[in-house]
């Protein structure tokens, strides 16, 4: 299964990828958990991320780009992923396709976390409050400037990803201001697709050829019932049909021209006898 997971910082993307892990066994692939990793070990990638991502700004789309097609190579993500943070721009978007198509792969569902601004605030600062109280660092771009910045880089680049997946018929809107648990089940509901929609169930034609040759031969494999096959429908066929539906009961069909010699010659042969 392979995911992409929308929605603005704060809206619960990483908590609900977590649970998608733990549910599909596929691998999160989180561009600002790489990116923070690539600033911590201070790589090329690193160097040229760090301050943009300490300003709130998006790092540049090559970049991070470069980082997914690198990632979803890997063998852990073969199974499938979720793409938590990327795309974020229609150019990644466009990038991302480009680059599944050439590895014959496609995006299952792309699900849209929707959460007020106002809510963000308050539960970016509740995070921070705790990371803060379990001494644990504090990301540089927590802060209520950098957050309003990356809120309005989210409304400005990001959300028009929502129309772009919605016009393919891929994305799937979740009130993201549900409890945690009323999430993450909408989003299992939107991903178990009725079986019926899975593979339309084709009908049997009329004398049954139901089941494998095997099992209505009762397990024999060969000397098997010929599968019976219909008539093909012409337009002769057809107007007969459409003639004997008009026709009223009990009245005798007509009679065709070798019919009526028959029937002639008959009626001379009882003559002359
Ligand atoms: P996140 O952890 O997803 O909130 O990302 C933290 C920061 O990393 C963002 O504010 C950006 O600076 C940078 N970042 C993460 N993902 C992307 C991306 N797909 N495109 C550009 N910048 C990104």
């Amino acid at each position: 299964m392979r995911l992409v997971l929308l929605g603005p910082p704060g809206a619960g993307k990483g908590t609900q990828a977590q649970r998608l892990v733990a549910r599909h066994g596929i691998v999160q692939l989180s561009t600002g958990d790489m990116l923070r990793a690539a600033v911590a070990a201070g790589t090329p990638v690193g160097l040229k991320a760090k301050d943009l991502m300490a300003r709130g700004e998006l790092v540049p789309d090559e970049v991070v780009v470069a980082i997914i097609a690198d990632r979803i190579d890997q063998p852990d993500a073969k199974k499938g992923f979720i793409l938590d943070g990327f795309p974020r721009t229609v150019a990644q978007a466009q990038a991302l396709e480009q680059l599944l198509a050439r590895k014959k792969l496609k995006l299952d569902a792309v699900i849209e976390l929707v959460v007020d601004d106002n809510i963000l605030v308050s539960r970016i600062e509740k995070r921070v409050a705790e990371m803060r109280a379990r001494g644990e660092p504090v990301r540089a771009d927590d802060n209520p400037e950098s957050l309003k910045k990356r809120l309005s880089a989210y409304h400005a680049q990001t959300a028009p990803l929502a129309d772009h997946y919605r016009k393919k018929g891929l994305l799937k809107s979740i009130d993201g201001m549900a409890p945690i648990d009323a999430c993450t089940a909408a989003i299992a509901r939107h991903l178990t697709v009725p079986a019926a929609r899975k593979a339309p169930v084709r009908k049997a034609p009329r004398g049954g050829t139901r089941g494998s040759v095997k099992a209505r031969s009762g397990g024999r494999k060969t000397g098997a019932p010929k599968a019976r096959t219909r008539k093909p429908v012409t337009r002769k066929t057809k107007r007969k049909a459409a003639a004997a539906k008009k026709r009223p009961a009990g009245r005798k069909l007509p009679r065709n021209t070798a019919q009526k010699r028959r029937s002639g010659r008959a009626r001379r042969l009882t003559k002359r006898r």
